[in-house]
C-alpha cells in the first residue's frame, strides 16, 4: 500500500510539472501572437513629489489582456517573455509607446517624466542603446524626460556588465532608477560607480513601517544613503496615510502608490493631469 501510495505522488508530482510547462508554452504562443499584432497596452501611474504633491513622471506599466487566457499579470508575462527571448521585442514596443504617450503630454503642456521598466537581459543585448537613442529621436522626446528603471537584483547580477552603459546613458541625460531596492544585494560601491539618479524603495519595506519601528530604521538610512549618493529615493506602493507620514519623517522624497493613483489607461491620465497642473500640484523644473 505503502508504495502505491508513493507512485501515486511522484506521479500527481510530475503531472504537476507538466501542467505547469504546458500553461508557461500556452502563454509563450499567445504572448508571441499578442505582440505581433500589437494587443499590449501601457497603464501609467503617477509618481508625486512628496509633500508638495506635485507629479514629476509617469509609470508604464504592461497590460495584457488576452481572449483565451484572460487577463495576464506581467508578474506572469515578464518572466517568460525573458526566458523566451520575447523581451526585445516587448521592451522596444513598450518603450515606443511610452515615449509616443509622454510627448503627447508634453504637446498638451505636461512635461512630465516617463518611467520604462527595462529587462536587464534587454538592456544587454547588443544595439539595446542604439534602440532607445533611435526612439527617442524619432518621437522627439528630449532623453532628459525618459527613466529607465532596472531592478536592484538583476543590475547587480550584472553589475560590472552595466557599469559603462549605464554612464553612456548619464551622458546622454537619460535618468535611471534602481527599482525594487532593497530587495537585492546592493554593493554600495557599484551603487556609486552606477550614476544612477534615483532609487525606488520597494513596497515591502513601506508595508513595514507602519507595523515594526526598525523597518523605519531601515528606509531612513536607505534614504541617507541614498542622498549621501546625490540620489533622489523614492517609495512605491504607499497606499495609506500613515504610511505617507513615516515616509515623511524618513526624509523620503517622492512617493507612489495607490493612495494617490492606482495605474490608469492614457485617458485617465489626461483628466488626471489636467486636474493636476490646473491646481499646480506640476511644474517646475524637469528632472526626477
Ligand atoms: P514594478 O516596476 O516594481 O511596478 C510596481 C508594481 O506595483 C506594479 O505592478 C503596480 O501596479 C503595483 N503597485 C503600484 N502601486 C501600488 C500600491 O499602492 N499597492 C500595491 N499593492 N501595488 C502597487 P504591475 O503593474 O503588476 O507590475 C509588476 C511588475 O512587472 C513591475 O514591478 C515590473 O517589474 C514588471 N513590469 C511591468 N511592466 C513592465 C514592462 O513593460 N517591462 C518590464 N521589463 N517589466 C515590466
Ligand atoms: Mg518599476
Ligand atoms: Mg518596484
Ligand atoms: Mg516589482
Amino acid at each position: 500500500a505503502a508504495k502505491s501510495a508513493g507512485g501515486n505522488r511522484y506521479q500527481f508530482f510530475s503531472k504537476g510539472l507538466n501542467q505547469k510547462a504546458q500553461e508557461r508554452a500556452s502563454i509563450e504562443t499567445a504572448l508571441r501572437d499578442a505582440l505581433r499584432n500589437d494587443r499590449l497596452t501601457l497603464h501609467y501611474q503617477p509618481q508625486l513629489h512628496l509633500g508638495e504633491g506635485r507629479v514629476i513622471a509617469l509609470e508604464a506599466l504592461a497590460r495584457w489582456h488576452d481572449e483565451g487566457l484572460g487577463t495576464v499579470p506581467p508578474a506572469t508575462f515578464i518572466p517568460i517573455a525573458e526566458q523566451t527571448g520575447l523581451i526585445h521585442e516587448l521592451g522596444a514596443s513598450v518603450l515606443r509607446k511610452a515615449c509616443v504617450q509622454c510627448k503627447k503630454w508634453h504637446d498638451k503642456g505636461y512635461p512630465v517624466i516617463i518611467s520604462v521598466n527595462v529587462s536587464i537581459k534587454q538592456m544587454m543585448q547588443e544595439g539595446f542603446s542604439e534602440m532607445v537613442v533611435g526612439t527617442l529621436l524619432e518621437v522627439g522626446l528630449e532623453p532628459r524626460y525618459l527613466d529607465l528603471e532596472l531592478t536592484e537584483s538583476m543590475l547587480m547580477e550584472k553589475a560590472a556588465e552595466s557599469v559603462a552603459l549605464l554612464r553612456m546613458f548619464k551622458s546622454l541625460g537619460v535618468q535611471i532608477s534602481i527599482d525594487d531596492f532593497g530587495t537585492g544585494y546592493s554593493s554600495l560601491s557599484y551603487l556609486k560607480n552606477f550614476s544612477v539618479d534615483r532609487i525606488k524603495i520597494d513596497q515591502s519595506f513601506v508595508r513595514d513601517i507602519t507595523v515594526r519601528d526598525d523597518a523605519v530604521g531601515i528606509v531612513k538610512a536607505i534614504v541617507a544613503i541614498g542622498h549621501s549618493m546625490g540620489l533622489k529615493v523614492i517609495a512605491e506602493g504607499v497606499e495609506t496615510q500613515e504610511e505617507e507620514q513615516k515616509l515623511l519623517t524618513c526624509r523620503c522624497d517622492q512617493v507612489q502608490g495607490y493612495l494617490y493613483a492606482k495605474p490608469m489607461p492614457s485617458a485617465e491620465v489626461d483628466a488626471y493631469l489636467a486636474d493636476a497642473f490646473v491646481t499646480a500640484r506640476a511644474g517646475g523644473e524637469p528632472g526626477l
